[in-house]
């Protein structure tokens, strides 16, 4: 019955950075993955490190999005300094052509950037994009992004660096509760012992917990394409219009996403999604037109009720 302080249940980057804060306060961490690590959302994932939209959430993820945003340039430096994966965090700015809707005209929104401090700037997209004729757009300059896939080798580099024990292929199964604490998690071959259990498992996050059930937690499938462009496409900053996001990488390539599907846990990617981020695509940056999808992919964000 092997024993540590705390064992984390999911290897997405919820629990590869608890794991490592936690080894560096010093517990003792096991993290459970049910898969191969570091493969499912947190993969998937656009990198974009602010809420689209932002102002539309809820005050206390307002509050949330912005501590992790300005926490992040610290995090990446501390990975860069000990890891080789550089994880690609870069600040492109954002420009948002459709920011206004029925509840947010554009006094709140920029009460919202004052509030949160992001500097920002009303402008007419086709001052910069003749081809966009978006006259009330909004530019968010200090917006950065990171590259999922590299964000996560870094972070596994880390955790392995710092002793984290990480067993793949160990789906949890449930946790063991005795005198209504929990004490340890039950996987196939296995019981884990553990002062201390943290659930990071993501969208199935609400199988696993007791009172939780997948009504409260359940999967939103996001699917992506990328362009890989030689010479690069030239687009430098994110570009945001009805929900859908082109980002640049460093590389020149561009990610094009993502769509929001409530189809349980379906990761497949489907010719239509796929089609609709196309044409997307080539009407904001037409340069991409004659460009052909390098990757397509698709992940399943953990959504919640309250959202
Ligand atoms: C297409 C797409 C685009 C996105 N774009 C952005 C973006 O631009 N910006 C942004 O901030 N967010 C974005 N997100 C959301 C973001 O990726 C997720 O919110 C975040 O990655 C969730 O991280 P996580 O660690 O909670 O979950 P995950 O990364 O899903 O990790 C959960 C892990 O738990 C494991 N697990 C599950 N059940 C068990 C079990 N029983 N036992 C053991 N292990 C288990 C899973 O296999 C998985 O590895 C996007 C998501 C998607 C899908």
């Amino acid at each position: 019955m092997p024993h540590t302080d705390c064992i984390i249940i999911g290897s997405g980057i919820a629990g590869l950075a608890t794991a490592l804060r936690l080894r560096q306060a010093g517990f003792s961490v096991t993290i459970l993955e049910r898969e191969r690590i570091g493969r499912e959302a947190s993969w998937a994932g656009g990198g974009i490190l602010c809420p689209l939209y932002a102002w539309r959430y809820p005050e206390p993820v307002m509050r949330l999005a912005a501590a992790g945003m300005a926490r992040y340039p610290a995090f990446i430096s501390e990975l860069l300094d000990t890891q080789t994966t550089d994880p690609e965090f870069f600040t492109s700015g954002m420009l948002i052509l459709d920011p206004v809707d029925n509840a947010h005209d554009a006094n709140a929104i920029s009460a919202w950037a004052e509030q949160y401090t992001y500097p920002h700037q009303w402008q007419a997209a086709e001052d910069h994009f003749p081809h966009l004729p978006h006259d009330n757009s909004l530019w968010l300059p200090q917006i950065n992004t990171v590259r999922n896939p590299r964000l996560l080798r870094a972070l596994i580099e880390a955790a392995r660096q710092a002793d984290v024990t990480i067993l793949e292929y160990q789906p949890a199964r449930e946790l063991r509760v005795a005198q209504q604490r929990v004490i340890g998690v039950r996987c196939d071959s296995a019981t884990h012992h553990a002062e201390h259990v943290i659930v990071t498992a993501g969208a199935w996050s609400g199988s696993l917990v007791p009172g939780l059930s997948p009504a409260h937690i359940f999967p939103i499938r996001g699917q992506m394409i990328r362009f890989d462009t030689a010479p690069p496409a030239g687009l430098k900053t994110i570009l945001l219009d009805e929900g859908i996001y082109l980002i640049p990488r460093q590389d020149g390539s561009v990610v094009v996403g993502s769509t929001v599907e409530h189809v349980g846990f379906d990761k497949h990617n489907t010719e239509e999604a796929i089609h609709h981020l196309h044409r997307k695509a080539v009407e904001l940056w037409p340069n991409l037109a004659h460009t052909p999808i390098a990757q397509q992919w698709s992940g399943l964000r953990p959504g919640t009720q309250d959202e």
